[in-house]
C-alpha cells in the first residue's frame, strides 16, 4: 500500500511546491524508496497544451504524450523518472470525466453534485498511481488555499484523510513569511490565515514549510506552532537558495525527510545516497569553463517559456564544468545589422521551438548566420524547420521555399503539415504527442553523441504538426545535409545535420524534456562542448 503526502500552499502563488515536493520526493527516493508526484491543477482548460505561454509558461510533454504543467519538468529532472499522464490533471479534466459519465448514465438518474461526483473523481485520480507500487505518492495541490478553484480539492483531501489512518498520509503546508524591513521582524499573521482557511476545510496540516529569504528565529516558529496547531519541530524554513538544485540539500538540512519518515512509519531501505546529486553541485557551482548561448525564441521576455531548455543547458554545462549564459534574442528583433552585433560575443546559438509565423524570418536569418560563421548549433522542432528553410533557400539556391504553416502557397513547402494532421481542426491534444522511435544512421554526428548505450535506437518526445517534406529528400544529401535520425515507422526525418560544421544539429523532437540532473542530455551535452571548443579555438586565434 502507497503513502500518501499532500502539499498545499498558502498566503501567494509562485512559492515553489512543485520545488519542495521534488525535493522531499528525492530524498525519499536517495533512501531507497520508489516515490512519484502527482500535480493537480485548478483550472477548467483540460490540460495546459492549448495554454499560451505567456500565461502558463512551457508545456512539458510525457513519454505518454500527456501535455502537463512544467512542474512535471521539475519532477522528473529532480527524479529521474518519467511521469505519464496520470500525474497531471486538471479541473477540466475531472468535469470532462464525470460529465461524460452522466452522459453514459453511470449515475443511475442521480443529481450529479460537486460532493460526492467531483470529489470522488479527484480521490480516484490520486489513487490511480496506487498501481504501481509506490512506497510514496506526492500529491500537489495546485493553487493557493482560499481560492474558489481550490475548494473541491480540499474536500476531496479532507475526506482522504478520514477514510485513510493518520500514518499513512500526512500534510504539508508551504507558506510565506515576509520580513518587514520597517518593523524589522518576520510576520507570520498570513500564514495563520491561510492555516485558518485550510483548518475551516477540515484539514489541520502536520508540517508548516516557511518560504522566507533570512532565517526565522525560533520564536517565530514557536508562534506558527502554537496559532497554527502544528508541532514546532514540524515547522521547517525553507530561505531562498541559489539554484533550485539545492533545495534537497536544505530540505534535509531541516530534517523534512525525517520528519516525513518518522510521520509515516518508512522503511527506508538505504541510508542517504545524495552521491551524484552532490557531484552535480559541485560541478555546477565550481566550473572551469563559461560560454555564452543564445538562445532565439519568441518568448524570451518570459524563461519559464523555454524552462526545460535553459535547465537542460545547466545539466550539460555542469557535465561540463561549464557556466552557461543564456542571452535570450527575441526573433522580432533580429535583422541584418543586429544578429552579428549580438553574436560576436556568441559560443552557440539554440532555435526554440515554437509555433505560427510571428518572428520567424528572424530565426531563419539567425541560422545562416551560424551556418556560415561555423557557430555551434542546435535547432529544436521549429528550430529545426527553420534550418532545413534555410539550407533549401541559401544552399540548394530554391526560392520561395517555406514551412506551410508560415506560407501555405510556398512553391517549395519543405515542411509541411503530417499526412494524419490534415483532417484535424480541434487544438487540444491533437499534435503528433509523446516519445517515438527514431533510428541513427551509423557514421554521423548523432550515432555518435548518443552513444553506444543506444546503439542507434532512441526514443525522443514529439509535440507538433508540421514535419520534413519527404518530397524534397532527394536534395538534402546531395547538397550536403544528412538525414541523421529517421522514424522507422513512417520515414518522417527526425534528425538533420552539417557534416561539414563544427555542430550544426536540428531535431525535430524535445530534447529538452529528457533532461535530468543525474542524466544529462547528450545532444546537449555535446552542444555545450563544441561550444567550449568553439570558444577555445576563438581565443587561439585572437592571441595569434
Ligand atoms: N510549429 C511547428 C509544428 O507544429 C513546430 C512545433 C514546435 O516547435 N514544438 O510542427
Amino acid at each position: 500500500m502507497s503513502k500518501f503526502i499532500f502539499v498545499t500552499g498558502g498566503v501567494t502563488s509562485s512559492l515553489g511546491k512543485g520545488i519542495i515536493s521534488s525535493s522531499l520526493a528525492k530524498l525519499l527516493q536517495a533512501r531507497g524508496l520508489k516515490v512519484t508526484i502527482q500535480k493537480f491543477d485548478p483550472y477548467i482548460n483540460v490540460d495546459p497544451g492549448t495554454l499560451n505561454p505567456y500565461e502558463h509558461g512551457e508545456c512539458f510533454v510525457t513519454d505518454d504524450g500527456a501535455e502537463t504543467d512544467l512542474d512535471l519538468g521539475h519532477y522528473e529532472r529532480f527524479l529521474n523518472i518519467s511521469t505519464s499522464q496520470a500525474n497531471n490533471v486538471t479541473t477540466g479534466r475531472i468535469y470532462q470525466t464525470v460529465i461524460n459519465k452522466e452522459r453514459e448514465g453511470d449515475f443511475l438518474g442521480k443529481t450529479v453534485q460537486i460532493i460526492p461526483h467531483i470529489t470522488d473523481e479527484i480521490k480516484r485520480r490520486i489513487k490511480l498511481l496506487e498501481k504501481d507500487d509506490y512506497d510514496v505518492i506526492v500529491t500537489e495541490l495546485g493553487g493557493t488555499v482560499g481560492d474558489i478553484e481550490s475548494l473541491p480539492y480540499l474536500e476531496a483531501l479532507r475526506q482522504l484523510k478520514r477514510e485513510l489512518k493518520n500514518k499513512d498520509c500526512l500534510v504539508i503546508h508551504l507558506t510565506l513569511i515576509p520580513y518587514l524591513k520597517a518593523a524589522g521582524e518576520h510576520k507570520t499573521k498570513p500564514t495563520q490565515h491561510s492555516v485558518k482557511e485550510l483548518q475551516m476545510a477540515g484539514i489541520i496540516p502536520d508540517v508548516l514549510v516557511c518560504r522566507t529569504e533570512s532565517h526565522i528565529s525560533e520564536e517565530i516558529k514557536e508562534k506558527l506552532a502554537l496559532f497554527c496547531n502544528v508541532e514546532k519541530s514540524n515547522v521547517i524554513e525553507a530561505v531562498d537558495a541559489d539554484t533550485i538544485y539545492r533545495v534537497p540539500i536544505l530540505m534535509q538540512e531541516e530534517e523534512l525527510d525525517k520528519i516525513v519518515i518518522d510521520h509515516l512509519h518508512l522503511e527506508p531501505k538505504k541510508s542517504l545516497d545524495l552521491t551524484k546529486w552532490n557531484d552535480f553541485l559541485h560541478r555546477y557551482k565550481h566550473p572551469k569553463a563559461e560560454v555564452n548561448i543564445i538562445l532565439v525564441g519568441k518568448y524570451n521576455e518570459l524563461a519559464d517559456a523555454y524552462k526545460s531548455i535553459y535547465e537542460a543547458l545547466d545539466h550539460a554545462g555542469a557535465e561540463n564544468s561549464c557556466k552557461i549564459n543564456v542571452v535570450p534574442i527575441h526573433s522580432e528583433n533580429l535583422d541584418d545589422t543586429s544578429l552579428p552585433l549580438e553574436i560576436h560575443k556568441i559560443h552557440g546559438l539554440i532555435v526554440a521551438p515554437g509555433f505560427g509565423d510571428r518572428g520567424i524570418e528572424g530565426k531563419i536569418k539567425a541560422v545562416q548566420y551560424v551556418r556560415e560563421q561555423g557557430i555551434p548549433f542546435l535547432g529544436i522542432c521549429l528550430g529545426m524547420q527553420c534550418a532545413v528553410v534555410e539550407f533549401f533557400r541559401n544552399v540548394v539556391g530554391l526560392s520561395d521555399v517555406s514551412s506551410t504553416e508560415v506560407n501555405p502557397e510556398a512553391a517549395h513547402p519543405v515542411i509541411a503539415l503530417m499526412s494524419d494532421q490534415k483532417d484535424i481542426r480541434q487544438k487540444g491534444g491533437t499534435m503528433r504527442l509523446g516519445a517515438y522511435q527514431c533510428i541513427l544512421k551509423k557514421g554521423t554526428k548523432a550515432f555518435e553523441i548518443y552513444g553506444a548505450p543506444h546503439n542507434g535506437e532512441i526514443y525522443e518526445r514529439h509535440r507538433h504538426r508540421y514535419e520534413f517534406n519527404n518530397a524534397y529528400k532527394g536534395y538534402l544529401e546531395k547538397h550536403g545535409m544528412i538525414p541523421s535520425g529517421v522514424n522507422p515507422k513512417n520515414d518522417l526525418i527526425e534528425i538533420v545535420e552539417l557534416p561539414d560544421h563544427p555542430f550544426f544539429v536540428g531535431v525535430q523532437f524535445h530534447p529538452e524534456y529528457k533532461s535530468r540532473v543525474e542524466e544529462p542530455h547528450p545532444l546537449f551535452v555535446s552542444f555545450v562542448q563544441s561550444a567550449i571548443n568553439y570558444k577555445d579555438d576563438k581565443v587561439k586565434l585572437n592571441t595569434l
